[in-house]
Order: structure tokens, then sequence, then C-alpha cells
């Protein structure tokens, strides 16, 4: 069940035409053209970088887990990992990893989840929903993206282990320090990350952490 294809990528950060820090907390959002490649890196180790991906051409067409893991045959995302939309789509391809634990079923920690999961005064702690939201009413493009498109989302280098019986435990993290994953678009997608804040989970080792992430021309 548990799939690791370990590849390093050949590109070097020199030739990067984006190459950006991502406080945790903070948010990302910028349009891949197809081919160009993105790398997330977990640069302190056991951050979780969660991860939306939407069609730009037809932004309605998110990005779809079920799609994705019923492609796949497996609930985990590696090297050679196809990522799909609603609709069937392909929007992305992983052509590097060196994490091996990419979350596809947790979902983003909000207000509302860290109340259920933790305490009721933990209700005004930043949340990854809420990055998310700031970064789609920030975002000037020609689709006006809403909570509406907010979707099921990748975590990247977040540990889930999912049991026999559909159990899931948000376990402490498998990541370390300068890990990372890559992805290659195959089309036009817009890519919409949150460096997750969460302080209660031993997913992030209680302690959010910075990423970077990198953008190359094919
Ligand atoms: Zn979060």
């Amino acid at each position: 069940m548990t799939a690791f294809v370990r590849y390093e990528s050949k590109l070097q950060a020199e030739s990067a035409v984006i190459d950006e820090i991502v406080l945790a907390g903070d948010g990302w959002m910028k349009e891949l053209l197809p081919g160009q490649v993105i790398r997330i890196v977990d640069l302190e180790g056991n951050q979780a970088a969660d991860t939306l991906f939407f069609d730009a051409e037809n932004p309605d067409d998110h990005y779809s887990a079920v799609a994705t893991i019923t492609g796949q045959s497996n609930i985990y995302l590696t090297t050679g990992s196809i990522l799909r939309a609603e609709s069937g789509k392909e929007l992305l391809k992983i052509v590097a990893d060196t994490c091996g634990r990419h979350d596809t079923v947790g979902g983003s920690c909000s207000a509302q989840s860290n109340t259920v999961r933790y305490s009721h005064d933990k209700l005004h702690m930043h949340n990854c929903r809420d990055t998310f939201m700031l970064q789609l009413a920030k975002h000037d493009g020609g689709y006006n993206y809403t909570k509406r498109d907010l979707a099921p989302n990748v975590n990247f280098f977040m540990n889930v282990p999912v049991s026999p019986e559909g159990g899931l435990r948000f376990a402490d993290g498998v990541s370390a320090p300068g890990c990372y994953v890559e992805l290659e678009s195959l089309c036009r997608t817009m890519v919409l990350i949150s460096n997750c804040p969460q302080l209660n989970n031993p997913c992030n080792a209680y302690n959010p952490t910075p990423i970077r992430v990198l953008v190359w021309n094919p």
C-alpha cells in the first residue's frame, strides 16, 4: 500500500524562473504554463503544504482526490503519479519525490476543524482554509475564484497513514529538511498553496516552518 518512488531532480535552483519562500501561515497562488515544473521544498522538515490545483482554462474543474486516487489505484502520491481534475483531465505529473508521504485524504485545517479536533478556544487560530480564501480573494485574473472553488486538497509532506479498516491517523511526519516534491504541469494549471500554520498537529511536529517554491520553464 505504501508506495514511494524516490527520484531526485536534475534541475538546478540557479536556473529557476521563480524562487520564493512561503512562511508558515502564508499562501502562494500562481498559474503554471504547460511544461513548467514546480518544486515545493520542505525546508526544515515535517511541514505540511496544503495544495489545490485548478485547470486554468476551465477553473470550475479543480483537483480531485477521488479522480487521482482512482486513476492510479493508490491513495499515496509519489514520482509518476498523475494529479487529475474532477473531469478526469490530467493536470500535473509528479516528476521527482524525495519525501515519499503526501496525504490525499486529510483535507485542510479550518477554524471549525480546529475546534472539533482540538478545543473550542482554537477557533481564532490561523488556518489553511482562511489562507486559501485570502489567496483567492487577492487573485487578480480573468476568473473570480471564490470559496466555492475550494475542494479537498493534497497535503504535501503530511503523514496520514490509512489503516486497512479505513481509519485515519495524523501521525508524526516522515519528511526531513530539504525533502521536496516536483510536478510538471501538463496544461495551464493554477496552483494554490497554504503553508499550514497548524500548531496542534504532530504532522508539523507542533512547529510550522517555511517552504520554498521554485518554478522552471520547459
Ligand atoms: Zn492547515
